[in-house]
């Protein structure tokens, strides 16, 4: 439900954050850890324009952790809080403010557990048709939003660079391998969840309340290493060919911001199963948020576009993906990390990975510098970004999330 704080008329006393197109207005209120350097001490921020707002000096608020812990009602009631805060001018609130560029981001908290999911049906469906053409989507997609557990260990925050992963690679699909540097390293465009309160073991969360459970989202890049992929992930999904990296952006919006945009999912074809009960949330849980990527070489001066989507496309949502995660049982605990998976949608434009944009490097990709691409090459900058728009709301957007690709360690 939308209530006061998403009123597109509300202005902010930090100007920048009145200026068109900025990705964090007051209506947006994202946080994320910062340090400065008055004293070197993590903070919880919250992006507001160009500034951030010092939400532990402000509100006492150590971490990001203690609001995730909170109940939704909590939750929604400290948003307005903070957009009071920000909304109204009172002596000496300026001095809660940091200028973003003054201000050294943070993780956003100790990341428990990390699952990817696989949610786009565009996405399975290619990357399917490439790797088995007659039998592209096994018969449990339409059931269950299928996933694998990743590492944790490996998060970065966007602007870490990542080192080409060296792995156990083929020419011949029956081997024998060698152990090399991946030549086809890719980016995965995805929605990353920060989870909120969790539940028990043992314990489902209704379908019906797994909203409830979600915190906020951030651009999440799943690297990923193809041609150890091909050689590893059967029969037990991926492995190392993902776990080398995943970067995050900085600024986590929530839940409560992306109220605005929160839509129906597309419809699923007549020929398609419904969802079972467990997994049925109940109907508007998707959510409209343009993405995109964009590429620099080391060569180009400015990045180039190379696809757009839209979040709401995908085949599952950030609710069905909790209910079915928590559904057997598993404890889900505030401050893990779910990955919606690549988001691709139905035209070329929207794919959302080099493996799909150039069709198994089939179709290179030619940048404005005359060299091509099929994979990253060392140097390469893959920037991700993602904003949200609707009538009768105030455009949010969820920063960016950056990554360069460097040379693998010396062997
Ligand atoms: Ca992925």
């Amino acid at each position: 439900m939308t209530d006061q704080t998403h009123d597109p008329a509300l202005q902010s006393w930090v100007e920048s954050a009145n200026e068109a197109g900025t990705d964090f207005p007051v209506q947006n209120l994202p946080y994320g850890m910062f340090r400065d350097s008055k004293d070197g001490r993590p903070r919880l921020g919250v992006a507001i324009g160009a500034q951030v707002l010092d939400a532990t000096a402000a509100f006492g608020l150590e971490s990001m952790k203690a609001v995730m812990e909170k109940p939704k009602a909590e939750r929604e009631e400290l948003r307005r809080r903070i957009s009071r805060f920000l909304v109204t001018r009172d002596r000496g609130a300026e001095s809660r403010l940091t200028p973003m560029a003054a201000a050294e981001m943070l993780p956003p908290c100790e990341i428990g557990d990390y699952s990817d999911f696989y949610a786009s049906i565009h996405h399975a469906t290619n990357v399917g048709t490439m790797f088995r053409p007659d039998n592209p989507l096994m018969p449990n997609y339409k059931w269950l939003p299928v996933g694998y557990h990743g590492r944790a260990s490996s998060i970065v925050l966007s602007g870490t660079p990542v080192r080409r992963p060296r792995g156990q690679l083929v020419d011949n699909p029956a081997g024998p391998p060698v152990y090399g540097e991946s030549r086809r390293v890719d980016y995965e465009l995805e929605v990353g969840a920060l989870l909120g309160p969790g539940n028990a073991m043992g314990e489902p969360i209704p379908a019906g309340q797994a909203a409830g459970h979600l915190f906020g989202v951030c651009l999440l890049n799943d690297w990923s290493a193809r041609d150890i992929q091909t050689w590893e992930y059967q029969p037990l999904g991926p492995f190392l060919s993902k776990s080398f990296a995943t970067s995050i952006a900085p600024w986590v919006v929530t839940m409560e911001a992306l109220e605005p945009f929160r839509c129906a999912p597309e419809p699923r074809p007549a020929s398609d199963p419904q969802p079972l009960p467990h997994l049925a949330t109940g109907g508007e849980d998707a959510y409209s948020i343009t993405l995109e990527v964009w590429l620099r070489s080391a060569r180009m001066a400015e990045p180039m576009r190379l696809s757009r989507g839209n979040f709401s496309t995908m085949y599952w949502t950030l609710a069905q993906m909790v209910a079915h995660h928590a559904s057997n049982g598993c404890p889900l605990r505030p401050g893990d990390l779910i990955g919606s998976g690549t988001v691709s949608g139905p035209l070329k434009e929207n794919r959302g990975c080099l493996l799909e944009a150039t069709w198994r490097g089939t179709e290179p990709i030619e940048l404005p510098t005359g060299e091509v691409r099929r994979f990253l090459e060392d140097g390469d900058e893959v920037t991700l970004r993602g904003w949200c728009e609707a009538a009768g709301a105030r455009r949010i957007g969820l920063g960016e999330c950056r990554g360069v690709v460097q040379a693998a360690v010396a062997h």
